[in-house]
């Protein structure tokens, strides 16, 4: 089992130097092989996706990734920015399917910023689909208003485009994660007003006929945000486009109690993935030691479910969490009175030592 270690930036090289050691206190032998990727990339060889990191990334079974940017890169040539490196990774690798769970654990109820009776016993699964959408529909870019509310003035243009086998695939992926949990998926879309949406609603619609024992509705973006925080035990698996997706996961971080308790996984066809936690370098805490590291952890115990044909191992990692959280240890992130503060390396330790 060969895993590409790519820990990239800020919070990204503490996080992901946990999540290693928890893997290596399995009894299970894997390769491990780190590479640069990032604004740390950027920094050694001028680019943030080096083709010796690609070519690695490509070569393994799976991709450990911390996270990467840093505000101080904010004025490069795009193709250069740290966050690149992901769009690249998707691309090359196939990425398109990105699952991103948000479970609140019975510990962290007070840690949210909703009620306790709206999120407990939460667990929702949001499946964003990652290579079509505005963020890559072509043609982009900046120029001299011809038409619209002002003939003359400099704009700027992006296009939302999805084809039918894109959404194809990732309705199969929902309906059939569907089937391994409550047979519930909601479909977000924004079809009262998008041409693409209604298309994904059509073929959404036109795959479910396959899965005629997984419930399928359909609801508008603006709605599913509302009912995310309203009521978000209501829904069990939802799947949307790259760009709603974006956002809404990262709401449904908030319903857990912090971003830095959820993890995500990126899959091709072929279950090949990079695994990695749904937070970014956080550059406001990197360096301080105080990162919470458990999304990367849970990351891991994805990657050796989806990718790596380990369910038992990536299961002992998540009772390794669980244990953690009850024994009281909190990072400042979900830190509440009454339970003990530490730090990144103290967590990544308990972890390790939960599982022996
Ligand atoms: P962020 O996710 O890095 O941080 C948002 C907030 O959450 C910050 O206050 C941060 O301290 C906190 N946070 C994040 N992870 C945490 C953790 N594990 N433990 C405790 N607190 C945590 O988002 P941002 O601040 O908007 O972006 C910072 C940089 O990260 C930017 O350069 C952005 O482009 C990049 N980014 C990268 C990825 C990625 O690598 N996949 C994703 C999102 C953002």
């Amino acid at each position: 089992m060969k895993i590409a270690v790519l820990p990239g930036d800020g919070i990204g090289t503490e996080i992901v130097a946990e999540a290693v050691k928890v893997l290596q206190a399995l009894d299970l032998k894997f390769e491990l092989e780190t590479a640069l990727v990032g604004g740390a990339a950027y920094e050694a060889h001028g680019h943030p996706l080096p083709d010796s990191t690609l070519k690695l990334a490509q070569q393994a079974d799976a991709v450990l990734f911390g996270a990467v940017g840093d505000w101080k890169y904010d004025k490069l040539d795009r193709p250069l920015r740290p966050e690149q490196a992901i769009l690249g990774l998707r691309k090359h690798l196939g990425l398109f399917a990105n699952f991103r769970p948000a479970i609140c654990y019975p510990e962290l109820v007070g840690a949210s910023t909703l009620k306790p009776e709206v999120i407990s016993g939460l667990d929702i699964l949001i499946i964003r689909e990652l290579t079509g959408d505005i963020y890559f529909g072509q043609p982009r870019g900046r120029r001299t208003a011809v038409d619209g509310h002002f003939p003359g003035a400099d704009e700027a243009f992006d296009t939302m485009r999805y084809s039918k086998p894109e959404v194809e695939r990732i309705a199969h992926v929902a309906f059939q994660a569907a089937r391994k949990r409550n047979k519930k998926v909601t479909s977000v879309d924004k079809a009262n007003v998008l041409e693409t949406f209604q298309f994904w609603k059509d073929v959404v619609t036109e795959v479910h006929a396959q899965y005629p024992d997984v419930e399928l509705e359909h609801m508008y973006v603006d709605n599913a945000a509302m009912q995310l925080v309203r009521a978000p035990k209501k829904f069990d698996v939802v799947v949307t486009g790259n760009m709603f997706g974006d956002i809404l996961s990262d709401e449904a971080s908030m319903l857990t109690g912090s971003i830095g308790m959820l993890p995500s996984a990126s899959l091709n066809a072929k279950n090949q993935g990079l695994y990695e936690p749904s937070h970014g370098s956080a550059p406001d805490i990197a360096g301080k030691g105080v990162a919470n590291p458990l999304a990367t952890i849970l990351s891991a115990a994805m990657m050796l479910r989806f990718s790596l044909n380990q369910p038992e191992a990536a299961e002992r990692i998540e009772t390794a969490v669980k244990a953690v959280l009850a024994q009281g240890l909190r990072t400042p992130d979900i830190h509440s009175d009454g339970t003990t503060k530490v730090g990144t390396a103290d967590m990544g330790a308990a972890v390790v030592k939960a599982l022996r």
